[in-house]
């Protein structure tokens, strides 16, 4: 059986003031049905441009390559007018900011149940579906405040709002970008849960984008590092986090030492992101890497497999 989503050597060109910049280049991974795939990286990683690809709202004049297989069908070529389709049903998304995603002039019950009433079913019925799905995602008094309008919501309710709005097409797959960077910590940690009940109740897998370890350490079954729009590191979450193998996730692991363990002092990461207008040759990371050589200046790394479910990018590897 073909994976929920597979994406094959994706590359995406971006138009820059000197010509195409390649954002994204060469990422291929896998999103299994019912689990949560982490995308992680600092700004200019290209995690976020990736999610972007799989949900079809790229920029205007944004080239692609390579192959995104939703069920075995190809994204890449799909005609718009069944991606759209697509859209809320099989893959929704959840953003960063609910404030701006959620529109202020129309109540929530209205928005929620926009996809169920698109779809054609009779009002009462949605009424009755969006009540349950604000049960759902834990908004207190879903009968009242279904006809609440956003400015009423706090935004830890509004982000479940827009959880709640995802799951009405009753997808497959929900992208989430930042989903909880917007949010204070308490609010983040019921919104994480949330998430996490959702992939284990209704077997939902998640594609979750976040520069925050923490936030992945939380949720993500397998995690997939990227630096300079390419893939450094995949592995489960486990893995990646207790024993990095590349040097960057090492770097990325240390400079947040809550993920392993509270013990530890922090080291931050050295240097500033590469940007993919400007990537570095060679092994893009090589200018902040401790364990740089001569031949990482010059020759880019491949992925390669070093254990069941883990590759790595790195010519020297640490031991895990
Ligand atoms: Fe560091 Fe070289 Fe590995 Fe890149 S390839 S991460 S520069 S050791």
């Amino acid at each position: 059986e073909a994976p929920l989503l597979r994406i094959e050597h994706l590359s995406i060109d971006l138009p820059g003031q000197d010509g195409p910049v390649r954002v994204v280049d060469d990422v291929s991974f896998t999103v299994a049905a019912g689990r949560t795939t982490g995308l992680i990286g600092e700004s200019g990683s290209g995690k976020t441009m990736t999610a972007t690809a799989v949900i079809g709202l790229l920029p205007p004049g944004a080239a692609v390559s390579g192959r995104m297989l939703w069920q075995g069908e190809d994204l890449v070529t799909m005609p718009e007018q069944d991606r759209r389709r697509l859209r809320g049903r099989g893959i929704a998304m959840i953003f960063q900011d609910p404030q701006a995603a959620l529109d202020p002039t129309q109540t929530i019950g209205r928005q929620v149940g926009e996809i169920l009433r698109r779809g054609g079913m009779p009002a009462k019925e949605v009424r009755r579906t969006v009540i349950d799905l604000l049960d759902r995602v834990g908004i207190p008094d879903p009968e009242t405040r279904h006809a609440q309008f956003p400015h009423q919501y706090s935004g830890g309710l509004r982000q479940r709002a827009m959880v709640a709005t995802a799951l009405a097409g009753s997808p497959r797959l929900i992208l989430a970008d930042e989903p909880t960077t917007a949010l204070d910590v308490t609010v983040q940690a019921r919104i994480l849960a949330l998430l996490r009940r959702i992939r284990d109740e209704e077997g939902t897998a998640m594609l979750l984008v976040s520069h925050d370890l923490r936030v992945m350490a939380h949720v993500a079954d397998e995690v997939v590092v990227m630096y300079a729009g390419r893939i450094c590191e995949i592995g489960s979450g486990h893995e990646v986090f207790n024993s990095p193998a590349h040097p960057y996730t090492r770097a990325l692991v240390v400079s947040v030492p809550a993920v392993r363990s509270k013990t530890a002092i922090a080291e931050p990461l050295p240097g500033s992101p590469a940007s993919p207008a400007e990537r570095p040759s060679g092994c893009p990371f090589h200018p902040r890497c401790a364990k740089a050589q001569d031949r990482c200046g010059s020759e880019v790394p491949k992925m390669r497999q070093i254990a069941a479910g883990r590759q790595v990018a790195c010519h020297f590897p640490e031991e895990t």
